[in-house]
């Protein structure tokens, strides 16, 4: 199998060594509770206030609060809880406040749902409002300008996690100031963390939430910024971890990872910089424009984070591009990783007025802070291969076959299994369905060491035939399973009752 070459970083990032090293050092010898006053407990507690003060540091945190939690989803809810509670009480004095919320067209899916859950459930009634942006993803300031007597609670993410597009933070508070706006500001500061500079405490930002997944720390943990005086209110209650603010025993392991990473971060001698993170790009963009001709990249780039690529390429489908790349070892995804499940097109693309076509088949791409030259070379050379493979003309086939209902469970070999499978089947022909172009960016593939025919789907029923006499088994591959099932489906039908699919395909099979 290939080197994979990973490029999918605003989805997750993988975990910094530094970073699992210290996890699994709290779960082996450090794993006291920080609430305990006997020494095990006091060391956990020096620990996490260390990480908190390296975190402060990065974050520019000041005399603000940082509270650790499970990610930037937690932290989003409490932000938005606290603004709403203080709407409510603000109104219960007879306080003017404002009656409407504003949130960027282009926030994670986590800021407008909370806000619809938390207003909805505490009946806080107010008017939630889109704030449009303009053409480059960047927030309409003059939209700003003329609602912003009557905004109670204005989101704006920092960076965007579909696109990269940097906000003009700068500016968004000139507007605040200039009207004497006393709304509260929430910014959404996850892709912005460890790729641009942050002093929270030197802006009038109320809350910014973190989720440590997206910078080399593992999953469930995440911190939360709240600016000295903002209103505050605990979404969790219980035994009163972090001062009461969040209750919960802290995830210490999580915790230490994010400590590695922003030690790293404090001493700058891990990561890529700035320059060198644009210098990457730079030859990811030059081997993009040199594969897909009349590519398309849907947001400025100079405005845009440098780790993040999205582009799209006329008459190729999202989904076509993926299947290829991926072939050829790279995860790229199709908009936001929370929505790849879902056809269609990109919200965020098309609050920026980008055009149906770009907004459906968008490609996003995106890289962290340790990537390497050796992956980007690769890199590189992949995308010319599979600019290649696209470049080459398909020969016309057949349809592909149609799920006939339900998959019968007795036709599928899990991939857990596949290995005492085959070896129960010495004489299988494993056979991957994949496209030509699939087939030619792969290269040779072999499944647990029994050597893989390449029949694409479309010309399966064509092949078929010479399956049907013999009585060697067939175990059909694909990318994630769904066109083999097809195909043993196929062949099932058409007499061959040992044709199977292999459940998950090669993503699983490794
Ligand atoms: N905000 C942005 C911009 C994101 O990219 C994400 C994750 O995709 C989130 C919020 C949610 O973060 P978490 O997974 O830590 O809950």
């Amino acid at each position: 199998m290939q080197t994979e070459i990973y490029l999918d970083t605003n989805a997750t990032s993988p975990v910094l060594p530094a970073a699992a090293a210290a996890a699994m050092a709290v779960m082996q010898d450090g794993f006291g509770n920080p609430s305990s006053s006997h020494a095990t407990g006091l060391r956990a507690r020096a620990l996490r206030e260390s990480v908190r003060a390296s975190a402060g540091r990065v974050v520019g945190a000041g005399d603000g609060r940082l509270m650790f939690n499970s990610g930037a989803t937690e932290g989003i809810q409490t932000a938005v809880l606290s603004a709403l509670c203080a709407v409510r009480e603000r109104r219960a004095r007879g306080d003017a406040c404002g009656d409407i919320v504003l949130i960027g067209a282009t926030e994670h899916k986590a800021v407008p749902e909370s806000l619809a859950h938390w207003n909805r459930l505490l009946g806080t009634g107010l008017e939630l409002r889109v704030l449009p942006v303009d053409g480059d993803g960047r927030h309409r300031l003059d939209v700003l300008r003329a609602l912003a007597p009557r905004v109670a609670l204005v989101c704006t993410m920092a960076a965007n996690n579909e696109t990269g597009v940097v906000s003009d933070l700068h500016g968004i508070e000139a507007v605040l100031r200039d009207t004497g706006s006393d709304a509260l500001w929430l910014v959404d500061c996850v892709q912005a963390l460890g790729k641009l500079p942050l002093d929270l405490a030197a802006s009038r930002i109320d809350y910014a939430p973190f989720s440590g997944h997206k910078l080399y720390a593992p999953k469930g943990i995440g911190m939360l910024y709240v600016r000295r005086g903002a209103p505050y209110t605990p979404l969790m209650c219980g035994g009163g971890q972090e001062d009461g603010q969040r209750s919960g025993t802290e995830n210490m392991a999580g915790i230490a990872a994010l400590g590695a990473v922003f030690s790293a971060l404090e001493r700058g001698d891990t990561f890529r910089d700035g320059a060198a993170l644009l210098a990457c790009r730079a030859r990811l963009v030059a081997a993009l424009e040199a594969a897909l001709p009349g590519i398309v990249f849907n947001a400025p780039l100079a405005q845009s984070l440098p780790t993040t690529i999205n582009f799209s390429v006329p008459d190729v489908a999202s989904a076509t591009l993926l299947d290829l790349f991926d072939a050829a070892g790279m995860r790229v995804s199709a908009g936001s990783a929370c929505s790849a499940g879902k056809a269609g097109s990109s919200y965020v693309l098309d609050a920026m007025g980008v055009p149906a076509w770009r907004s459906a088949a968008a490609v996003r791409l995106s890289f962290g802070a340790l990537f390497d030259d050796a992956s980007l070379d690769l890199a590189c050379e992949r995308i010319a291969r599979c600019g290649a493979a696209l470049a080459a003309p398909m020969p016309v086939a057949g349809a592909e076959p149609a799920m006939d209902g339900a998959i019968d469970s007795a036709m599928l070999v899990p991939a857990d299994t596949a290995r005492d499978w085959l070896a129960a089947h010495p004489d299988a022909i494993v056979i991957d369905v994949r496209n030509l172009r699939e087939h030619s960016v792969a290269g040779a593939v072999s499944l647990h060491g029994r050597a893989v025919r390449n029949v694409p789907l479309a010309c399966v029923a064509d092949e078929a035939p010479q399956w049907l006499g013999a009585t060697a088994p067939l175990l059909f591959v694909c990318r994630s399973g769904a066109r083999s099932a097809r195909a043993a489906q196929a062949v099932r039908a058409m007499g061959h009752p040992g044709a199977w699919s292999l459940v998950g395909g090669f993503a699983l099979a490794i």
